[in-house]
């Protein structure tokens, strides 16, 4: 079926740009730009790349409260060089035409880093979900589905979505609940949507898949002699002081993942105000905490600064902002201390900021590597869902036969026992989630070294790592069409 462009300009961002700030959709076009100066792909093709192929935009009723209001929303799909088409939906009050377009295009760049088959995709739901009751969502979720479906903006083999900021996995299961009601003999039908429950075709390890990504991404940096040389700090995350904007799904699990990974959590920033504690805050008891309380704020382990944002000024080795766009701008980008900033957001740092911080000599893991982690399990989830067969379910008992009888040779030759504790830990098979996280790991360890080739393969680039990463992005894609040819 054809593809309907309904475009229109949404409202401004509203609130979610900071004063001074400027679209998503400028920086991303400018560091698009940045990077074709070093590629060697014909005009017309830069070209084809750069723009987002098409735009849904809808009106649509829900009854909410006994009264009727209209919601509008978003579907975008930039590249359809792959396909399906890849990205989160977004509930956010301030969602625009501009910002979903900005985010399908970093999506497009970002599956080509990380090798993931896809083109770009994004959607946005122009609404602020705490204003709405869990029945009130499910009628806007499910009637939004409707409407990508009338379109052919959702299907396993056409775009699939995921959860993005305001959304999370209960949303992806009354999507493809709602797809299948439509699409009964579609046998891939779960395949329409990620980020589901387990239950409902989920994989396991999709939840934690970002933050975890982050936290691989970061390891493979500061465990780069090179690079901490360059930035004059020691190798390995021990002792590094790092703080986190925002306390969601993303920044959550990254604190987690890199607390674990022995990095000192010294401050987490929300929207409400940030914690702060220079020996190091306990990531779980402050999630308990705000499970029990509704916010990170009043913590007792750790001083509450009122003035959250304030916090991403303090001194520290490693910010990683992990809630929204345009968060380091012109007028506070001055005043960064850290060494290194980790997008695990999307879109964290303005253009205008990233050449202010590079001037600086603070180092930027850019977003469409950073926080990769959530579309190459999407991706996972995806192959789950069109192969109809759990990762693992065919070879674990198979595998750990062979390990443990590879343990009993090993006793028998050499005289001696191993423990039940150690014959467990060498005999087990991998299951989906051991499987999920080793090619999760696996994706992002590659990712860094093809970026970091690049990077080092021309000094003109010196440290921009986001410029290497849309060089090594783009000349993918680009290579992708010129295979194609152009039809007709
Ligand atoms: P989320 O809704 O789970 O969490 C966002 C958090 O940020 C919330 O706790 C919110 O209160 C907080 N926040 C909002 N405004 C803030 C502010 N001004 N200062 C500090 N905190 C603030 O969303 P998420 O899924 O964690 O997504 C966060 C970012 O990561 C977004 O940019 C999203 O596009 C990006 N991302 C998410 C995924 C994913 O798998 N969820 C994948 C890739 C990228």
């Amino acid at each position: 079926m054809a593809k309907v462009s309904k475009s229109k300009k949404g409202a401004s961002a509203g609130n979610a740009i900071p004063l001074g700030s400027q679209p998503f959709l400028d920086s991303v076009n400018h560091y698009f730009d940045k990077a074709v100066r070093y590629l060697n792909i014909p005009q017309g093709i830069l070209n084809q790349i750069k723009v987002c192929n098409s735009v849904y935009y809808v009106r649509f009723p829900v009854r909410v409260k006994g009264d009727v209001q209209v919601i509008e929303a978003w579907r975008a799909e930039h590249s359809h060089h792959r396909m399906p088409c890849k990205g989160g939906i977004r509930y956010d009050q301030a969602v625009n035409q501009e910002e979903v377009e900005a985010l399908s295009a970093l999506m497009t760049y970002k599956c080509s880093v990380v090798d993931v088959p896809f083109g770009g995709g994004k959607g946005g739901i122009k609404i602020n979900p705490k204003n709405y009751t869990v029945e009130e969502l499910e009628r806007i979720t499910r009637r939004y589905t409707v409407e990508l479906i009338k379109k052919n903006f959702i299907g396993p083999s056409v775009d699939v979505p995921a959860p993005d900021y305001g959304s999370s996995q209960r949303e992806m299961a009354w999507i493809a609940d709602t797809y299948q009601t439509f699409s009964k003999d579609d046998i891939n039908a779960l395949g329409c949507v990620t980020g589901k429950p387990v239950g409902q075709g989920g994989v396991r390890g999709r939840t934690a898949a970002t933050g975890r990504g982050v936290f691989f991404s970061l390891r493979e940096a500061v465990n780069d002699p090179k690079l901490m040389k360059h930035l004059k700090m020691s190798v390995g995350l021990e002792g590094k002081r790092i703080i986190v904007q925002g306390f969601g799904n993303v920044g959550y699990h990254t604190a987690k993942f890199v607390q674990e990974g022995g990095g000192t959590i010294i401050g987490i920033i929300e929207y409400d105000g940030a914690v702060v504690n220079d020996k190091g805050i306990d990531v779980e008891e402050l999630a308990a905490h705000r499970r029990n309380t509704g916010s990170i704020t009043g913590f007792h382990g750790a001083k509450t600064i009122k003035n959250g944002n304030s916090v991403l000024e303090y001194p520290c080795d490693i910010l990683i902002p992990a809630a929204l766009e345009n968060q380091i701008y012109k007028e506070n980008a001055p005043n960064i201390k850290a060494k290194m900033v980790v997008e695990a957001a999307n879109g964290p740092v303005t253009s205008v900021a990233d050449e202010i911080l590079l001037k600086k000599g603070i180092y930027v893991m850019p977003d469409m590597f950073v926080n990769a982690g959530g579309v190459v399990v999407s991706y996972f989830e995806w192959l789950k869902n069109i192969s109809h067969v759990r990762f693992g379910r065919l070879d674990k008992r198979f595998e750990e036969g062979s390990n443990l009888r590879l343990v009993e040779t090993i006793e028998r030759l050499t005289g001696k026992d191993l423990t039940l504790a150690e014959r467990k830990l060498i005999a087990r098979g991998a299951d989906e989630e051991d499987l999920v996280n080793s090619g999760l790991e696996d994706s992002m360890i590659n990712a860094y070294h093809n970026i970091m080739e690049t990077l080092r393969g021309d000094k003109r680039m010196q440290h921009d790592m986001r410029t290497a990463a849309f060089v090594h992005s783009l000349s993918r894609i680009g290579q992708s069409y010129e295979l194609l040819g152009i039809f007709p």
